[in-house]
């Protein structure tokens, strides 16, 4: 018997969610899919969300692999080229490509081509990572519209509090402020903005996290939004131990039993992308009912508190985030985000369909 971790891909959960996303937009949708689609399989994702418009990835690697096992969609290179010399792959693959700097505007004149790429000239509307400032979308308009190279351009910007309080009013008064003055497509929601603000869609709108059935909103859970989790991680319990008053779990004895209890040994540690950091109390599915985390997180086992679970045993099945317990929840409860998680995922944990 091989150890009894996997994670279970949920291919038509990935459809069902690219199905909510269709149903909240009349905006070509573009599946972001780069992380490995967010830990859950490039092609394995590719092949559910096989409905979407386009594919957003960040490796030209993937872009090419994406091409060469059939897909036509519109393909973006979310950071565009790196390199000059990789816009022979980007004509040959028919691949889309981010213009976030100056720089990637001089790459483009060293190619031969004529209209021959399709560019998306992003926009720095207050997030402050990639994009030309707002002043520069002027003079890079120009350049890119009179460039031999260039066959379409379309004007994107990204939200940086599209899922909190305060939203997208500024940034999006900022871009459409700018694209007002040109009819080119346009392209700014994420997950978030999909959901939760239709003025933000434009032509093309960018989800990822939704599709792979995690909420983008700590105030809105998945279900809610009919999302369906794609990702399930599941293990077994391999081991118990009975412990004391006073006794003590795991590495730094973080954990002090106060009575006598049961404690159930996971297979499941850091080294399989389980958070390290996770503090004593965050939940886990045993034999369907949530139990806390006591104790560190291992690098191969974590170890939980079957005092909810009596009848649980070696054997018992455990459910680590996916269904029936959202990886939002134990994200929030390790202080992190569900994409961390979703993309931590190691290579050792075998994959189920
Ligand atoms: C990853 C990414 C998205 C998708 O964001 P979600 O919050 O996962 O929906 C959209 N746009 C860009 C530029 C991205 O990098």
């Amino acid at each position: 018997m091989p150890r009894p971790i996997q994670v279970h891909i949920d291919q038509n959960a990935l459809a069902n969610n690219l199905h909510i996303a269709r149903r909240a937009t009349r905006s070509r949708i573009m599946a972001a899919i780069k992380g490995d689609a967010y830990g859950h399989g490039l092609l394995r994702a590719a092949e559910a969300l096989a409905g979407a418009d386009g594919f957003a990835v960040l490796d030209i690697r993937d872009a090419v692999r994406l091409r060469e096992a059939g897909y036509g969609q519109t393909m973006l290179l979310l950071e565009g080229c790196f390199q000059a010399d990789e816009l022979q792959l980007v004509a040959e693959y028919d691949l889309s490509c981010v213009i976030h700097r100056a720089g990637q505007i001089a790459m483009l004149d060293a190619y031969p081509g004529r209209a021959a790429l399709d560019v998306w000239l992003k926009v720095n509307t207050g997030m402050n990572r990639l994009g030309c400032v707002p002043a520069a979308v002027a003079p890079a308009m120009e350049r890119l519209r009179a460039h031999q190279a260039v066959r379409e351009i379309t004007l994107m910007t990204h939200f940086s509090c599209a899922d909190e309080a305060r939203g997208v009013a500024d940034q999006l008064e900022v871009f459409n402020n700018l694209a007002g003055a040109y009819r080119v497509p346009r392209s700014a929601a994420n997950s978030a903005a999909l959901l939760r603000y239709p003025d933000t869609h434009g032509d093309w709108v960018r989800p990822g996290i939704m599709l792979y059935g995690a909420s983008p909103f700590a105030d809105t859970s998945a279900q809610q939004l009919g999302l369906r989790p794609a990702m399930t991680l599941r293990s077994e319990i391999i081991a118990i131990q009975e412990l004391a008053a006073g006794d003590e779990v795991g590495y730094g004895a973080l954990f002090r039993a106060d009575r006598t209890m049961r404690i159930g040994i996971v297979a499941c540690g850091y080294a399989d992308g389980y958070p390290r950091h996770a503090p004593n109390g965050t939940p886990v599915l045993v034999d369907g009912q949530l139990a806390p985390i006591v104790g560190r997180i291992s690098m191969d086992m974590l170890s939980v508190d079957l005092s909810g679970v009596p009848h649980a045993t070696v054997g018992s099945r455990v459910v680590l985030w996916g269904e029936g317990i959202p990886v939002e929840n134990v994200a929030r409860a390790a202080g992190t985000i569900s994409y961390e998680l979703l993309c931590g995922l190691t290579k050792r944990v075998p994959v189920h369909l």
